[in-house]
């Protein structure tokens, strides 16, 4: 439209404002003032959380602009891994096929291909909404350049020493051969059993002839074979004074203790379990949790390691079930079986029945990343609005694990890694400086792999041209790609050219909510400042989270999501952002009322009525000079400017405090009641008796106010500047001063 052909919303544009003066950066927020837009995902739709964000967004940006900053607003988007890649999958699941069919490269052509088609449709959705974005900065996570930059941290935190190959669970679908994402987990009831196992307390007095036991209940009895430890309860009385005593596990005879952590459900079974840390997602979260060891007795093909003894080696999980139940039984260590219904994780293409296992992964170190993180914080460099949000971010990196950043999943950033196809040669990786030996960490999350440094690899963004290991292999490049938080975590300082980073970084306030602290706004500030030594935004406003009008979350599936969509197609978009503002009363969660959202249609009405009244009766257009000689002589003039000025200056501060609802109520009162209720009734008889004064004083206030509700309801107001702006102007209200 008219906004976006003017090119206005791409700073560089904009009319002159002066250059900044070199080494006087504490100018910038005078002049300059940036927010990036949160990178919607490409699979994305429009809701109302996105509508709120870019409303906050744009009031800030539009208002930011009137008053004669260079602003951007810089849009982009996420290539989200694995819902990117999901959706692709499920086309060809429907045509018959899988990724694997396509192999790699094809795959993700297909991807990009999906990208190019329907990648875009959310930002039109945006557009929808009046937002006043740069679009000629728009980027994409997956940009040649932002890839660079994402490689380019991978190998500046790599030769710190903070990456390093450690194991995690994960889970596994032993017919795909490919681990799958929560995302990917089907979820079926099936009848099973519940078999109740004695384990024999350790004996601490061997005089002792009383066997004791602990009884736990699982459905799976075959993965006892790697149990770490027996969980209870901490609150739980029957077994209060058991907790630290050692049990020896049966078939393996090795002691393990009973720990008690708050993961234990007291009602399951007989409120004791068995922790398999290798094995089982939770487990390995207990297991972390008291630094137990992982026993891996179960591999890729679902079969049983040797680590689950001599006599199960090599069994499928199925035929060790038997195996161990039968040994079991003659040992008279089974208590009792019951009949048991449960839920089962399935792959979501195969619907093989799924299998937990260790495998390795890249891990970030956080130790050095939290401080920062901390730091920019406490120190009140990024301050976080409202204050109270600030405890999550706190006790998050007072807690944080070492970040698992790879992903078995192709459409992302492959990892910059190089293995040895023959992985020989007796030179170990310490020798290579890009890919020295990393000590591990304490704070790390899995097990180390102990022996990693026999792993043979080399870490750069271009494929090695020889193999420094067994000097004849080509080398072949991991399979992995980064978490897509790694790469978004990067975003305020990779989407900025080198001059924009000059003005525009830090940026000034970052708009998000509040699920997205941890995930995204403590990793993108320890990424400035781990990567560029600055923080990336000097605010974060936190803003509400929409509910719906019982308060519950809002969700498509259950069809309780209320469609921003339609909304804007029934009562256009200025009704909508109205809606929206009006509800935002600093409370930290609107239940959404769609009778604002028609509130808003009818005070856009209003605004247009009003604005016809004071044209046709007042046969001014807007001139400069016609505003200095206002004198006004009645009570009423006197008092409609003054309450214009009132408003002006409180809207001002409401904005330039975050408090966008309080300025809508403001800008609402004055126009609809001091306005068009008051002044306009009594201008009325003025105007018949064709007070020169009365006219120019409808009109400046009509102009005024026109400025002042620009930042939230755009279309309107614009489309009436259009009609009051001087005669063969070009001018747009877009850019019209402030004051
Ligand atoms: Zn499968
Ligand atoms: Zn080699």
């Amino acid at each position: 439209k008219l906004w976006e052909k003017s090119g206005f919303f791409n700073s560089d544009k904009l009319p002159k404002t002066p250059a900044l003066p070199a080494g006087r950066q504490r100018l910038k927020p005078k002049i300059y003032f940036t927010i990036l837009l949160p990178p919607p995902n490409i699979t994305g739709s429009l809701h109302l959380g996105h509508a709120l964000n870019a409303t906050i967004s744009d009031i800030l940006i539009r208002f930011n602009r009137m008053r004669g900053k260079k602003t951007i607003w810089l849009p982009g988007l996420d290539h989200a891994g694995i819902a990117t890649q999901n959706v692709v999958e499920k086309e060809l699941d429907r045509e018959g096929g899988t990724r694997f069919d396509l192999g790699r490269e094809k795959f993700i052509e297909r991807v990009w291909q999906w990208k190019k088609q329907y990648g875009s449709i959310i930002l039109g959705q945006f557009k929808k909404l009046g937002v006043s974005c740069d679009w000629s900065r728009l980027r994409f996570t997956l940009d040649k350049k932002y890839s660079d930059a994402v490689l380019k941290a991978f190998i500046h935190y790599y030769k710190k020493g903070w990456i390093y190959r450690g194991e995690r669970v994960i889970n596994w679908c032993p017919r795909c051969q490919t681990s799958l994402s929560d995302l990917e987990v089907e979820y079926k009831e099936e009848k099973t059993k519940l078999w109740y196992i004695k384990y024999p307390l350790k004996v601490q007095d061997s005089r002792s002839m009383i066997q004791d036991y602990i009884v736990v209940a699982t459905t799976r009895p075959e993965t006892m074979l790697g149990d770490a430890a027996v969980a209870v309860n901490p609150k739980d009385e029957r077994y209060k004074n058991l907790i630290d005593k050692e049990v020896i596990l049966p078939l393996q005879n090795r002691e393990i203790p009973i720990i008690a952590d708050k993961a234990v459900d007291e009602k399951f079974g007989t409120g004791a379990v068995k922790v398999t840390p290798a094995h089982d997602l939770t487990d390995a979260e207990i297991a972390e949790r008291h630094s137990l060891p992982f026993y891996q007795v179960i591999d890729k093909d679902a079969k049983m390691t040797s680590e689950a003894g001599y006599l199960y080696f090599g069994l499928k999980t199925e035929e060790c079930r038997s195996k161990v139940l039968e040994e079991l039984e003659k040992l008279g260590l089974i208590e009792k079986v019951e009949d048991y219904t449960h839920n089962i994780s399935l792959c979501y293409r195969c619907r093989s029945k799924l299998e937990p296992i260790l495998s390795p992964q890249w891990f970030l170190k956080m130790d050095e990343l939290k401080k920062l993180a901390i730091k920019a914080v406490k120190s009140s460099k990024v301050k976080i609005i409202p204050k109270n949000f600030e405890k999550i971010y706190f006790s998050w990196l007072n807690n944080v694990k070492d970040w698992c950043i790879s992903r078995q999943i192709w459409w992302g950033h492959r990892l910059p890694v190089w293995f040895c196809q023959n992985q020989t040669g007796r030179i170990p990786n310490f020798q290579f400086p890009i890919s020295k030996q990393i000590p591990n960490s304490k704070s790390q999350t899995s097990k180390p792999i102990e022996n990693s440094s026999a792993e043979k690899f080399v870490v750069s963004i271009v494929q090695p041209r020889r193999c420094p290991f067994c000097k004849e292999c080509k080398m072949i490049q991991s399979e992995d790609v980064l978490d897509t938080w790694f790469s978004s975590a990067l975003w305020p300082f990779a989407t900025l050219s080198k001059k924009d980073l000059k003005n525009f970084y830090p940026s000034d306030v970052l708009i998000t909510a509040r699920d997205i602290i941890n995930l995204w706004v403590a990793r993108m500030i320890f990424s400035g400042m781990g990567f560029r030594g600055e923080i990336p935004f000097l605010k974060v406003l936190i803003h509400a989270t929409i509910l719906t009008q019982e308060g519950k979350r809002m969700s498509k599936s259950k069809g309780t999501g209320v469609d921003p969509l339609e909304l804007i197609d029934n009562f256009g978009a200025d009704a909508l952002r109205f809606g929206l503002i009006w509800q935002s009363m600093g409370n930290q969660d609107i239940r959404f009322d769609g009778t604002a959202v028609m509130a808003g249609r009818k005070f856009a009405n209003k605004i247009w009525n009003a604005s016809r009244f004071v044209i046709n009766n007042t046969n001014l257009r807007m001139n400069t000079n016609n505003t200095n000689k206002i004198k006004p002589k009645t009570s009423a003039g006197k008092k409609i400017l003054s309450q214009l000025q009132k408003t002006k200056k409180a809207v001002e501060k409401d904005i330039e405090n975050f408090h966008f609802g309080q300025a809508l109520h403001k800008i609402y009162d004055f126009f609809w009641h001091d306005f068009c209720d008051v002044y306009i009734e009594k201008s009325k008889k003025q105007l018949q008796a064709s007070n020169p004064q009365t006219s120019k004083i409808l009109f400046y206030v009509l102009l005024e106010s026109l400025k002042i509700l620009h930042p939230f309801t755009p279309f309107v107001t614009e489309a009436i500047y259009q009609k009051v702006k001087p005669k063969g102007s070009k001018k747009m209200l877009l850019i019209v001063k402030w004051q």
